[in-house]
């Protein structure tokens, strides 16, 4: 707690000496922001949804940068990690989800855990993280999780278990008759080393009835991290925008998860992503344009004062957005994935095929220094990216 108070105070301080860009001194709503964040203060989700609405682009991404500016320097994080989704077998139908499947479609599957294992295997040499989600299957109880990461474990004991969404969590609990408490003891003493914080959606309820009815309740996905906070147990967070929710509602979501954090203290990063429409059942959707992906980024790391990263996913907004991302308060653009179904059935293009040194240049192209860490911010490692060949200036070798 003390360590956490104390960074609180040097980013803070650290702010206060940063040059500040005429984009954010000559508007009065952004110069008060940042003198409410150096002066210790939060911003409130009125001038939140007023930052949104009506600050203009150019000095809200400036503020966000000052701030990442002021907790990372130039840094910017990744990882060298897999996805591998478990199932897509789902008992529910979000209707923002193109990635779930029911029990008897000839695309359904479910990872044994020796399946769970091989797709683990290729890649067991270069990762540190496995970040492992999927549907809520109607037979799969602790059991079948416990022994996934037990097995996984056994052989790869150096990556660590990124898994479970917290609905994932109350679905295990309820199928095995037990507390969220014991089922994340459980899962733990398997192999379970932190959770991903997919499903926060958008943190309102009359929203979640909408788009996602069935899932757990606002107060349930938060009550959950909260158990994994206080059983040790990082977690991130995320938000599911440009469905059908407000500015306001955003705002919401943002204040019910600093207020969380600032009880529990457990979140890692918080990773906004926009709805991607393809293959999907909600056509009232007001999809979210690129400047306006970059507007919510940039506001979360303004509103966000106490949740430490801020990612840009790039599996989800691409590789050109989150190269202006990490220029407008964001810090982590996620890592090398290798395998990725949930974006990537509802209309990512994403590339898939990236190892550590094409993000390494791909951060360094947008100005900013990369920096390998392991899955929950412990370990750091600066990377120097290759130097990209200049084709043109390569001798002509006579046949
Ligand atoms: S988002 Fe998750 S819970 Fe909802 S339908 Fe898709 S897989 Fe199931």
């Amino acid at each position: 707690m003390l360590s956490r108070t104390l960074s609180e105070i040097k980013w803070r301080s650290e702010l206060s000496k940063i040059p500040i860009p005429l984009s954010v001194r000559n508007d009065p709503l952004l110069s008060n922001s940042l003198v409410t964040l150096i002066e210790g203060g939060r911003i409130s989700r009125e001038t939140g949804a007023n930052l949104h609405r009506n600050s203009k682009l150019p000095g809200l991404t400036a503020l966000a940068r000052m701030i990442k500016q002021s907790r990372f320097g130039k840094i910017v994080f990744f990882n060298d990690n897999l996805h591998v989704n478990t199932t897509n077998v789902c008992t529910l139908a979000c209707r923002f989800c193109a990635f779930r499947k029911g029990s008897r479609h000839r695309e359904a599957y479910s990872l044994s855990a020796e399946d769970f294992v091989s797709r683990i295997e290729p890649f067991s040499g270069v990762i540190d993280e496995v970040h492992a989600v999927g549907g809520l299957h109607p037979d799969w109880t602790i059991e079948n999780y416990s022994e996934m990461y037990e097995l996984a474990k056994s052989r790869f004991p150096d990556i660590s278990i990124k898994s479970l969404t917290a609905v994932e969590v109350k679905h295990i609990s309820s199928r095995s008759k037990l507390s969220i408490r014991e089922t994340l003891q459980i899962l733990r003493k398997s192999g379970l080393n932190s959770l991903p914080g997919g499903g926060a959606e958008m943190l309102v309820d009359s929203i979640r009835d909408r788009i996602c009815m069935g899932k757990e309740k606002s107060s349930e996905y938060l009550e959950i991290h909260e158990i994994a906070h206080e059983l040790g147990i990082p977690t991130n967070c995320t938000m599911l925008f440009g469905t059908i929710e407000s500015i306001e509602d955003r705002m919401i979501h943002f204040d019910k998860l600093r207020t969380q954090q600032d009880s529990s203290g457990g979140f890692q990063c918080f990773v906004p992503y926009p709805f991607l429409e393809d293959n999907s059942r909600l056509p009232e959707a007001s999809l979210a344009s690129g400047e306006e992906v970059i507007r919510v980024i940039s506001l979360s790391r303004i509103m966000l004062d106490n949740i430490p990263h801020i990612k840009a996913y790039r599996m989800n907004i691409g590789d050109h957005l989150a190269s202006i991302a990490i220029n407008s308060g964001a810090d982590d653009i996620d890592g090398t994935v290798g395998h990725e179904e949930i974006m990537h059935a509802a209309g990512s293009s994403t590339r898939l095929d990236y190892d550590s040194s094409t993000l390494a240049r791909l951060i360094d192209s947008a100005g900013q220094e990369p920096v390998k860490r392991d899955s929950t911010y412990a370990k750091f490692e600066p990377i120097i990216p290759n130097p990209v060949i200049d084709r043109q200036s390569l001798p002509i070798v006579e046949q």
